[in-house]
Formats: C-alpha cells, sequence, structure tokens
C-alpha cells in the first residue's frame, strides 16, 4: 500500500491533508484539537473538505448507542472516497474506537486506523506504517495526560482546556472509565502555562475540563488550589469547569468558588435521577438528601448560582416512583437547564448485566415528560431575571437578527442585544434583560 510522506521526509511534497470530524462531549472537542496539535507538529495540515484530504479521522463518542450508530452511517459514507482513491486513510478515533474496536472493524472493513484516546501521541506514526490491516492501538495508558502538548484551540474568547483525564467512579451505566482509563491530572504548571498562553492570544474565559474535574489532584494541589491558582493568571477574566461530581464538591471547593470573584456563578451538577434507590443502583455515590444539602450549602454561598444538571430517565428498575421522584427533584431544585437523556444499555458497563427493563416506549413518554417540566422552570426561571442587569462577554453576532451580538451572562446565559461598532469579541458589556425565552436573554445595553 502507499503510504503519505510525512513533511520532514519530502520537503517537495505538499503537506498531506487530515480532515477531523468531531462527535460527542467537550472531551472529545478537546482532545480534536490536540490531535491537530501532534499531526500538525508531524507536518500534516487542515483539509478544507473530506474529498480534499488524505487522512479522514472520526473522533467518536461512546456514551449512547445512537452516537455509534450515527458514526457507523458516517464511516459508510466516507469509504467511497476511497473507491476513488485508494491511498486516502481512514480513522477512527475516541471513545468508540476503544470500546467497540473488533464489532467495528468488522463493521467498517474499510478502516485504516483505530485508535483509543491514550494513543493520539502515536498517530503520526501509525499514519506512516507500510501497511494497514487496520493499524490499532487502543491501549490505555495510566500516566497520558499531554500534558506537554498545547492544543489547536479554535479562536474565540473561550478555551477548553483539559484538567484531568479519565474517571474512577465507574458508575453502573457509564463506560467512561473503560472507554478513557483511570483518573489522571495534568500537571498544574502545564494548565497555567497553557492559560498564560491563551490569556495572551485574547481568551478571557477558561474552562476546565475533566470527566470528574473537581476530583482533580495533582501531587499537593487539589482542584480548589488549582482554580486559585488559574484565578492569578493575568488577562484570564472568567473561570468555570465541566463536569463535577456531587460527591466531590468538598467545603474547600465551595469556599474557592464563593471567594474568587473570577470563578463563574454557574454550575453543572449531574443528579442522574431524584430515586435513592435508583442512585444505589446506579452507584452515584451520594443520596438524593446529600445532593439536596450541597444545592443548599452552594446556594447560601452563593446567591447568583446559576445550576444545570443530566438526568436519565428509564434506568433499569426504575418504576414509575423512582420516575416521580426525579421530577420532584427537578422540580425542587428547579435548575436553570437539563440535558436529559433516555437510558441506554452499554456493553461492558457493570449495567449491562442488570437488564433493560423499562421499555423504549415508556423511556420516550417520561423523556418527554421531563423535557417539558424542565422547559417550564428555564422559561419560569429566565423570565424572572427581566429588568436584571449582567455583565456579558461578548462572543460575536448573534445567530439570528442582523446587528445584534451575543455572549453569556456570569450564570452562562445566552445574552442576545444590539450591536455597535466599538464592541467587540472579548469585551465585557452591560446589559439589562427585557425578555426571554427558555434558552436565551433579550437584552439592552445598559
Ligand atoms: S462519574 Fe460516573 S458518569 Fe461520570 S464519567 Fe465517571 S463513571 Fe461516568
Amino acid at each position: 500500500m502507499t503510504r503519505i510522506p510525512t513533511m520532514a521526509e519530502n520537503q517537495h511534497n505538499p503537506a498531506p491533508r487530515v480532515w477531523l470530524e468531531t462527535y460527542g462531549c467537550q472531551m472529545n472537542v478537546a482532545d480534536s484539537q490536540l490531535v491537530t496539535a501532534v499531526l500538525r507538529r508531524a507536518g500534516y495540515t487542515p483539509a478544507a473538505r473530506p474529498d480534499d484530504a488524505d487522512v479522514i479521522l472520526l473522533n467518536t463518542c461512546a456514551i449512547r448507542e445512537h452516537a455509534e450508530e450515527r458514526v457507523l452511517r458516517r464511516l459508510g459514507e466516507l469509504a467511497r472516497f476511497k473507491r476513488t482513491r485508494p491511498a486516502l486513510r481512514l480513522g477512527l478515533l475516541g471513545c468508540m474506537a476503544q470500546h467497540n474496536r473488533a464489532a467495528l472493524i468488522e463493521k467498517a472493513p474499510w478502516l485504516d486506523l483505530v485508535a483509543g484516546p491514550d494513543a493520539y501521541r502515536r498517530l503520526p506514526e501509525m499514519l506512516g506504517a507500510q501497511s494497514f490491516d487496520p493499524a490499532v492501538d487502543v491501549r490505555l495508558n495510566r500516566a497520558e495526560t499531554y500534558g506537554d502538548i498545547a492544543p489547536e484551540y479554535a479562536c474565540g474568547v473561550r478555551a477548553y482546556v483539559t484538567a484531568m483525564r479519565g474517571c474512577d467512579k465507574f458508575c453502573a451505566f457509564c463506560v467512561v472509565p473503560y472507554v478513557r482509563g483511570r483518573e489522571r491530572s495534568v500537571a498544574p504548571e502545564d494548565i497555567l502555562r497553557e492559560a498564560r498562553q491563551l490569556a495572551e492570544r485574547g481568551v478571557r474565559e477558561i474552562v476546565l475540563l475533566g470527566q470528574t474535574v473537581n476530583a482533580y489532584r495533582h501531587g499537593a494541589t487539589d482542584f480548589a488550589a488549582l482554580l486559585s491558582a488559574l484565578a492569578r493568571v493575568d488577562g484570564v477574566e472568567r473561570i468555570r469547569f465541566t463536569s463535577p461530581h456531587p460527591a466531590d464538591m468538598t467545603a474547600g471547593l465551595v469556599a474557592t468558588m464563593a471567594a474568587e470573584p473570577k470563578i463563574q456563578p454557574y454550575l453543572h451538577l449531574p443528579a442522574q435521577s431524584g430515586s435513592n434507590r435508583i442512585l444505589a443502583a446506579m452507584d452515584r455515590g451520594y443520596t438524593v438528601e446529600a445532593y439536596l444539602e450541597l444545592v443548599a450549602r452552594l446556594r447560601a454561598a452563593i446567591p447568583e448560582l446559576a445550576l444545570s444538571t443530566d438526568i436519565i430517565v428509564g434506568f433499569h428498575g426504575e418504576t414509575d416512583e423512582d420516575f416521580r421522584a426525579t421530577v420532584g427533584l427537578m422540580r425542587t431544585v428547579g435548575y436553570d437547564s437539563a440535558f436529559t437523556f433516555k437510558y441506554s444499555v452499554r456493553e461492558h458497563t457493570r449495567a449491562f448485566r442488570l437488564g433493560d427493563s423499562v421499555s423504549e416506549a415508556e423511556k420516550s413518554r417520561r423523556l418527554a415528560e421531563v423535557i417539558a417540566l424542565q422547559e417550564a422552570i428555564s422559561l419560569e426561571r429566565y423570565r424572572a431575571l427581566i429588568g436584571r442587569e449582567f455583565p456579558v462577554l461578548v462572543e460575536g453576532p448573534a445567530r439570528r437578527g442582523a446587528g445584534r451580538l451575543a455572549g453569556k451572562t456570569p450564570q452562562f446565559k445566552t445574552a442576545i442585544f444590539p450591536g455597535r461598532p466599538e464592541i467587540a469579541p472579548g469585551a465585557t458589556v452591560r446589559v439589562r434583560v427585557e425578555s426571554a425565552t427558555a434558552h436565551s436573554l433579550i437584552c439592552a445595553l445598559a
């Protein structure tokens, strides 16, 4: 088979072009930026279109079955490019590559490369290999943090910086510990160096990322200490993090959030269920009472705090009573927004053996109910802000409405407001809320 020469090997050939598509969560987006940096170091450049590329990579997600089907469909579409250009390399990266490589290679035999989340450093070597059979590297590496590689961040006022990788929690429904491996934290000096460089390039907001980001620990530095150190970086105006685990929200972390003005008053606090029976079956490590007590402590310490959450409906064994408890929790907390999902059984997880007792139709009914409930709660909470003023970090033109700009309030709510020539992305402007939908605040400049 013909292999793609790297630039170092052949200065006269144009740099090979890579088309990279990303599926799934923010961690995958950050990993794609890392992969882009790894490949650029090796002489590859981004392609403008897939049909223009020498290498096509899909960075995938294994969390939901639906995501796998979508990626397989896309692989089928991309395979047609290989018919006319056999030298094209087609590769699969990410959680799905890690989770289901054997089945995937069987279903998509035209794949040239399969690399798990800890194998990205080896991508140039794998792409340069003489034979593709395909090239597979899905070894998990307890030490890999990629801390020394600066990802290629998208331009913008906000950057997502990986603080820790993997997860040790092993919730019964979740594949993450199996596909992303065990917890490991990036050295604080690497994170701070990256933050300084980003601030110099005009980034104003840093979002620290990790599967259970508040489990961060590197030597003597815990997550609260990392946040405090990040707050001292000049040019970084706003700090957020996602996703914390409720069981790791220590008193010290809550106190740091309350004391440090750069840490924004918004927290995504996954609850998953409002039933203690289901939380225990999920192995979430907290009860509803403990969760509510944490919410009360957070709101007492940070009165302006906005909260969002993840909810799974239809977990194995979830009765109507359990589901009503989840509805009750959503009403009690009054989340600003929620990501709601139907339970989907994932192979290799501990819940896989339990089964899937709730019918698809019932899951759909429960999902529709929590979506409608959250819409109503969000609308109420957004409308309650009419008349209030907020500082908004300007991101750029609003998607709808010519001449309007969009940005985020400290509570991570989208604010839409009239533009003015002197207001550029990265500026912070004061706005007054005039009306609201369940997803955005329509504002005037204050
Ligand atoms: S905390 Fe649980 S749900 Fe979150 S990544 Fe870890 S195992 Fe998955």
